[in-house]
């Protein structure tokens, strides 16, 4: 591995002349409205003429594949599911956030800016924050105007409940099943294009690689996950909503079927990543509780509206916890933090719980977990069902236990990345013509994305964002033709695909694909966790390189490819992961500071807060892998690049929400 820092901050203002944000100037509420005066428009008898690919149906992809769809564009859209409506995006609990300020409570679209740009720590690019909370109202009517059920208060209008990170009530729900609610919303725009043709939809196909002529995105190659078949499609231009790869830790919150194929494949054809260290750790998840666990069920933030966090005050403390007394309790959250309490951001109330429970004041059987309590909801147990009924009932199913009566146990567990492909304000990549969007791409969160903000974001990306900037992009392409799939470049691209595919089927090792994966998810957890040091990232390196030799050795993979082939799917998507780990540590370790969700244990303050280093890394890192992807004999050749980050509108302070 060797890792280069290009340039220095003090040799130019851009590191890497890709990475230009490109967000236009003058004073922030305006960027946005002067951005589409500025772009090129397509006229609408020619939008027919354009063919854009869409990879992902979640709520990113679905609504931007609706969206051009409706305005005329053609639009091929992929995702690996059967159907688009079982998107990971289905699985969104607690809400999403909106500068409504429809309870009066002082909301408004710079205060959404605001807490987000702290709740990221100041890792985020202000623009794209402003442009998102002017976006957040408009989500919120198209929504409403598509039939989705919010949540209503007694007068009928829309309820909201409080989040993470903030201290006003802007967070739009449908009892604990907005994404379900917002997919169905999103999905049904798409189908209404799809039966106007506007949109062809090809589900169980997987993209396996991206195809880049001229230095563009020309289209994708990807395999029928029934027939085997590979097959290359091309288009004017490529747009990814893959979501996120929180599976690199194996356990998660997310689907199983969560991965980071699409966007790795696409930076080992040149696009650049970026932060991939920023990861976030959720607080309220059900603790691990065995060796075979294969996934980790969530409850969501929304929870943490009525729950209170405590642990006994006495570690050895073993009564029940409805015979310790609350002088007995350490209500640790809102002893620390006492202005937002049990609300705090999630990379907070995170290392807070892991804190504690290092003390030894965890409980359960691992002594890994913190009570979650509703004893002292108002309004009592029917408050709790009308609100929370379907989380309840399926912590109830897991655990055996009636959380009615006794407090959920909870620990942190990997859920959400804030890092990905690294996109301009257009939202599109370091190679031109090729556009990322919601969880895949990096723009918005910094450090620590604020709960039920992904929904907004992915929504405004597909809604609003793609289809008004993609347009600059495609005028330019008027009169020209997509590179023929015929085009050697299309050629080379299936080629790298078979030559992958028949040596992962050739591989008739010992080792499991999912006990690697496994493997792999305990060492990014030890290392590349919550908690991260330079030894202990490097010694992480050192494991993962070894890792992937014994994959590459060692792994049996069987069947063809040539058919359904469940384990070569998963094959695929793990050797992804394990050279993506890699890149995670890298950019853990060179990484000197703490913020958001990465925490350097080196870095921290004496009442063990993140410590930054604005002076030194107030920029974005994107990353650059050279070499053959399909040459796994080498070390990977990883190359740095900065994008700084310029803070005019909120001044980086030590976050503090005490
Ligand atoms: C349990 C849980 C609860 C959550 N609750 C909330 C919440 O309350 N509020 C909130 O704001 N956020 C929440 N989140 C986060 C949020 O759900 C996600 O960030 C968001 O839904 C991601 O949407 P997306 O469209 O970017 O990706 P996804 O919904 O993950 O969709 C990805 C799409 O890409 C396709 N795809 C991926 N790779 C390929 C490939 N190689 N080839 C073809 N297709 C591919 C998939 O088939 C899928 O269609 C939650 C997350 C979890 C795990």
């Amino acid at each position: 591995m060797t890792t280069t820092v290009e340039q220095t901050s003090t040799e130019s203002r851009y590191f890497d002349p890709r990475l230009v944000a490109n967000a236009p100037a003058g004073p922030i509420e305006q960027r946005w409205d002067q951005r589409r005066f500025d772009v090129k428009l397509v006229n609408p008898s020619n939008k027919r003429r354009f063919h854009v690919i869409v990879v992902g149906s979640g709520l990113a992809g679905a609504a931007a594949a609706a969206t051009l769809g409706e305005l005329g564009y053609r639009v091929s859209c992929f995702c690996y599911q059967d159907s688009p409506r079982r998107a990971h995006s289905i699985a969104a609990q607690g809400g999403i956030n909106a500068a409504k300020n429809y309870q009066n409570d002082g909301d408004s679209i710079y205060r959404l800016f605001y807490d987000t740009v702290k709740g990221g720590d100041f890792r985020a690019r202000e623009s794209n924050v402003y442009r998102l909370a002017q976006l957040s109202v408009n989500i919120i009517d198209q929504a409403v105007a598509q039939g989705v059920p919010f949540a209503r208060d007694y007068a009928g209008l829309l309820d909201n409940r409080s989040f993470g990170g903030a201290q006003v009530s802007r967070t739009f729900y449908s009892a604990g099943q907005t994404g379900q609610q917002l997919l169905l919303g999103a999905y049904q725009a798409l189908e209404r294009q799809i039966a106007a043709r506007t949109v062809e939809m090809y589900t169980r196909h997987e993209m396996l690689d991206l195809v880049v002529a001229d230095g563009e995105a020309a289209g994708i190659v990807t395999r029928n996950l029934v027939t085997g078949e590979i097959e290359s499609h091309s288009a004017h231009a490529v747009v990814l909503a893959t979501g996120g790869y929180s599976n690199v830790f194996y356990l998660s919150t997310n689907a199983m079927g969560c991965n980071v194929t699409a966007i790795w494949r696409a930076h080992r054809q040149g696009a650049l990543l970026a932060n991939p260290c920023f990861t976030q750790i959720h607080p309220t998840c059900i603790p691990v509780h065995g060796e075979n666990q294969s996934k980790l069920t969530l409850m969501s933030e929304s929870l943490r509206n009525d729950g209170r966090i405590w642990v006994p005050k006495r570690g050895d403390d073993t009564r029940a916890p409805g015979q310790i007394p609350d002088e007995e309790r350490d209500y640790f959250l809102e002893r620390r933090y006492p202005a937002f309490g049990n609300l705090v951001p999630r990379d907070v109330a995170s290392r807070a719980a892991k804190a504690i429970c290092d003390e030894g004041k965890g409980v359960g059987p691992s002594g890994y977990g913190v009570y979650l309590d509703f004893r002292d909801t108002a309004g009592g147990t029917s408050a709790i069902a009308e609100r929370y009924g379907n989380l309840f009932e399926m912590y109830s199913k897991i655990t055996g236990e009636d959380p009615y009566s006794t407090p959920m146990r909870i620990y942190p567990a990997p859920h959400y990345t804030m890092g990905g492909l690294w996109v301009d304000y257009d939202l599109q990549s370091t190679i031109p013509g090729m556009y990322v969007l919601g969880e895949a791409n990096f723009s918005d969160h910094g450090a620590n994305r604020l709960g039920a903000s992904a929904l907004m974001q992915g929504l405004a990306d597909g809604y609003f964002v793609l289809p008004a900037t993609i347009s600059n992009w495609l005028a330019g392409k008027l009169g020209k033709q997509p590179v023929p799939t015929d085009a050697p470049e299309f050629r080379a691209a299936e080629d790298r695909v078979r030559q992958r595919t028949a040596q992962l089927v050739g591989s008739k090792g010992k080792r499991t694909v999912d006990s690697i994966h496994k493997e792999l998810g305990r060492v990014m957890w030890d290392s590349c966790g919550m908690a991260r040091n330079a030894e202990g990232l490097r010694k992480a390196i050192g494991e993962i390189q070894q890792l992937r030799r014994d994959f590459w050795s060692d792994v049996r993979v069987s069947g063809q490819g040539e058919e359904l082939n469940q384990e070569l799917e998963k094959a695929g998507r793990v050797a992804d992961f394990l050279e993506f780990a890699e890149l995670m540590c890298n950019d853990a370790l060179v990484r000197e500071e703490s913020c958001g969700g990465h925490f350097r244990l080196e870095h921290q303050t004496e009442e063990g807060e993140a410590r930054r280093d604005d002076e030194n890394f107030s920029h974005v890192t994107a990353w650059e892998t050279n070499g053959d992807p399909n040459d796994h004999s080498g070390e990977l050749d990883m190359v740095e690049r900065r994008e700084p980050l310029e803070h005019d509108y909120v001044q980086p302070t030590q976050r503090s929400y005490k």
